[in-house]
């Protein structure tokens, strides 16, 4: 009995949908594999993933698996904004390092969101190995893992306004790489600017760390995997992770994973898509945080309604930016062009891109929503706003060629015309190269695949881990 109860892991998501999404994902595929799970969320994510999702009952079926919950340190009425994004991870962070010391001897592992830094300080600290999930996207990733070098060579902080300067210090991005595609593209003060010194703490405790896990697959990655690997070798590519949890559900013939949403998704959008031609629907979400100025709101409508082209848009009750949602807007808006379109406040987006309605994904290249739409093989129009995004967007457009980069441009006219080039001039273009995609991502999680592999030994490292620790941990549970 007691080498079946160790090792146990430790999960702990940044307290935001996608990384708690993506961490859901991988706690389900190591129950899957035997280990004991510990899923450490915030009593408020808590209270809305219950609220809206069946994942008590679902994690009901694996007795290894245990919720905790701690406070994020703010008040219930505290909106939680991205905008107040610096508030929640310094609230969070005072209440968790103390959780951490308490409760990392008795696991085998701990798996923190990337930005945790300070997880790797106490897992170094009390003997325990802390494996990362950097959740955001691998060439992001790779541009703070450069930030040194471009600090020393003076890059950054920019001098002047050009955004079109290349930035020519990251390896392996010459070449392609902007200043407007600069995690932070504004960026005045690397000193005084809170995400430039969080991205600067994260990088210097990977190589602290005893591994990394990253959300994407070895042929959509490779370069910057290996590059990456030079600052952490025990880089474990496992994703599409969405994908290898399905593939690895219905290879033991188990239901596949329902939502994992913080928000009520309304299925209304499938019934709506149901009736829609193939291909005919431009899917447009922003994520979960990003807000829009009610000007760019109104932009992004005229150039959807004056393309021609249906759309389905998620029109979250948080979109507008610093104003109360205003539900008569949105109504006003839909008015004009019911035919052809369609607003939902939350969809259930993985259901969504895999409809045959869907044609496209009008996106702010969040690092999920790049990697669903890549397995759905749904060609990309990118409008970033922050962080990985920028990054990321550059990268559908230039490099994987699976769509159009409208980085920042906010334009009536543009969004028309990129609209009509993704889904009617050069459909069939994106649509090849975004079907290639898709087939190498749902290769690599297959049996002997890439991702697969990776995962694989993810498992079996963790389980020396428990070996080892058994003889020097007396806490370890089991
Ligand atoms: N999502 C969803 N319904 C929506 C919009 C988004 O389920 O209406 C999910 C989406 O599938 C993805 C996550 O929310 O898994 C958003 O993550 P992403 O990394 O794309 O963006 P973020 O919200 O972190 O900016």
């Amino acid at each position: 009995m007691e080498a079946e109860m160790c090792p146990h892991v430790l999960l702990f998501p940044l307290p935001i949908q996608s990384p708690i999404n993506s961490m859901l994902q991988l706690a389900e595929l190591f129950c899957l594999a035997g280990l004991q799970v510990t899923f450490l969320n915030t009593n408020h994510n808590q209270h809305l993933l219950c609220r809206h999702t069946n994942v008590e009952s679902r994690f009901r079926q694996y007795p290894k698996f245990q919720f905790r919950t701690i406070p994020d340190g703010l008040p219930e009425e505290h909106p939680r904004s991205s905008e107040l994004f610096g508030e929640l991870i310094s609230s969070l962070q005072a209440v968790a390092q103390p959780f951490l010391r308490e409760i990392l001897p008795g696991v085998t592992c701990v798996i923190p969101d990337g930005l945790f830094y300070y997880a790797v300080d106490i897992g170094n600290e009390v003997g325990v190995s802390v494996i990362p999930f950097d959740t955001i996207s691998p060439s992001c990733l790779w541009v703070y893992l450069s930030f040194p070098k471009l600090i020393e060579a003076g890059d950054i902080p920019f001098k002047g306004n050009d955004l079109d300067v290349l930035i020519e210090n990251v390896p392996g991005m010459q070449g392609l790489l902007r200043r407007r595609d600069f995690p932070f593209y504004r960026l005045t003060n690397c000193a005084t600017d809170l995400y430039c010194q969080l991205a600067l703490k994260e990088i210097r405790s990977i190589p602290r760390s005893h591994g990394l896990i990253l959300n994407t697959f070895e042929d959509l990655d490779g370069p910057l995997l290996s590059l990456i690997r030079s600052h952490c070798p025990k880089a474990y590519a496992v994703g599409p992770l969405h994908l290898q949890l399905k593939t690895r559900l219905a290879d033991k013939r188990m239901p596949l994973p329902s939502s994992n949403s913080l928000w009520e998704e309304d299925h209304s959008s499938i019934q709506w898509l149901d009736v829609q031609p193939i291909e005919s629907v431009i899917y447009v979400s922003f994520g979960s945080l990003a807000t829009l100025t009610r000007e760019e709101i109104l932009e992004f409508w005229h150039g959807l309604v004056n393309s021609g082209i249906r759309f389905l848009w998620v029109m979250r009750s948080n979109l507008l930016r610093e104003e109360e949602f205003n539900h008569q807007f949105v109504k006003e808006l839909m008015e004009g062009c019911k035919e052809r379109a369609y607003t939902v406040t939350w969809a259930p987006q993985e259901k969504v891109l895999a409809h045959p309605a869907i044609g496209g994904f009008l996106t702010h290249s969040g690092w999920n929503s790049t990697m669903e739409s890549i397995v759905q093989g749904k060609p990309m129009i990118c409008w970033a706003v922050y962080v990985d995004q920028r990054v990321t967007s550059r990268f559908v457009g230039e490099v994987w060629k699976i769509g159009v980069d409208m980085k920042d441009i906010c334009d009536r006219y543009i969004i028309e015309k990129v609209v009509k080039d993704l889904m009617v001039t050069n459909k069939d273009t994106f649509k090849k190269s975004a079907n290639n995609l898709s087939m190498l991502g749902k290769q690599s999680v297959g049996e002997g695949g890439s991702s697969y592999n990776a995962f694989e030994y993810l498992v079996e490292d963790i389980k020396k881990l428990g070996r080892r620790g058994k003889d020097t941990n007396p806490n370890c549970i089991g």
